[in-house]
């Protein structure tokens, strides 16, 4: 299959990259700006398989009209496009009171416009094929997890998004399903997560661990299969068991 993936030159994308070409399928991914770290992924995917097609394209998911770019290059690459992961996404923590305009509005216009701008943008592609698997990346945090009021709400959005597309074009082919992980040991929790968050995660966390970015992988792996052709507007939590966070 073809996978359009944003959000790959690190962390869940990147292993979702990886994963893919491991097994077969082509990819275009995008990276926001650090150039370099695609670049060192296009290599790790070349040293698992030399067999596929793997191509990095540079892309603020905030501005739609590269977006709607990067939807015509992935497509004409690949010649077309099967599974889009809209996986890019930031966290900027504040606490409700402290968070200023900016931190609100980064957030949710990469987290939740950005995702959405992805899918409208391939939704053209997917509809006439009459095919097409659709995999968002919410979190644990779309419950409410303080000090993310931003991060919260377009992780909350995406589920609604996810389902709005399911029951709009499920007819035609087309599977939209979420995953929401919750721990994972990426960039985004190595820098910008608490001590305090890290305790409470081995505290209460039935695996007293994080999760590592393949084990989010395998199940937007299985979501983008055949296999799954009857899943849909379905949200997958990825936390070992754990559903509540202060
Ligand atoms: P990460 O390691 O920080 O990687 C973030 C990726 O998103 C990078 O490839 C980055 O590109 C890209 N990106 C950021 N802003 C972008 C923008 N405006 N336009 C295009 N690309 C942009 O994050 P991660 O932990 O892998 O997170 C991936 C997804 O999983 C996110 O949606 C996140 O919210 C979600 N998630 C993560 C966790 C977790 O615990 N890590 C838990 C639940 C959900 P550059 O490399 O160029 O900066």
């Amino acid at each position: 299959m073809k996978f359009a993936i944003t959000g790959g030159s690190r962390g869940i994308g990147a292993a979702t990259v990886l994963a893919a070409v491991d097994r077969g399928h082509d990819v275009v991914f995008t990276y926001r700006s650090n150039r370099e770290a695609a670049d060192q992924i296009i290599e790790r995917a070349k040293l698992i398989r030399e067999d596929v097609l793997i191509s990095a394209y540079e892309l603020d998911v905030k501005r739609s009209d590269k977006v709607e770019a990067f939807a015509s290059f992935a497509a004409e690459k690949m010649g077309g496009v099967d599974v889009v992961v809209p996986n890019a996404g930031i966290n900027r923590n504040n606490l409700a009171m402290s968070m200023s305009d900016e931190e609100w509005q980064d957030v949710i216009d990469t987290n939740l416009s950005g995702a959405f701008y992805v899918v409208r943008a391939f939704l053209p592609e997917l509809l006439a094929q009459r095919f097409g698997r659709i995999i968002f990346v919410s979190s644990l945090s779309r419950n409410g997890l303080s000090g993310q009021a931003n991060y919260a709400a377009s992780k909350a959005g995406l589920v609604g998004l996810a389902r709005t597309i399911a029951k709009e074009y499920g007819h035609k082919g087309i599977t939209s399903n979420v995953v929401a992980p919750g721990l994972i040991e990426t960039d985004m929790t190595r820098e910008n997560m608490s001590d305090t968050h890290h305790g409470y995660w081995e505290e209460y966390s039935p695996s007293k661990r994080m999760g590592l970015p393949e084990e989010v992988v395998s199940a937007i792996l299985f979501f983008s299969s055949e296999e799954a052709s009857f899943i849909n507007g379905t949200c997958l939590p990825i936390t070992a068991g754990l559903d509540w966070v202060p």
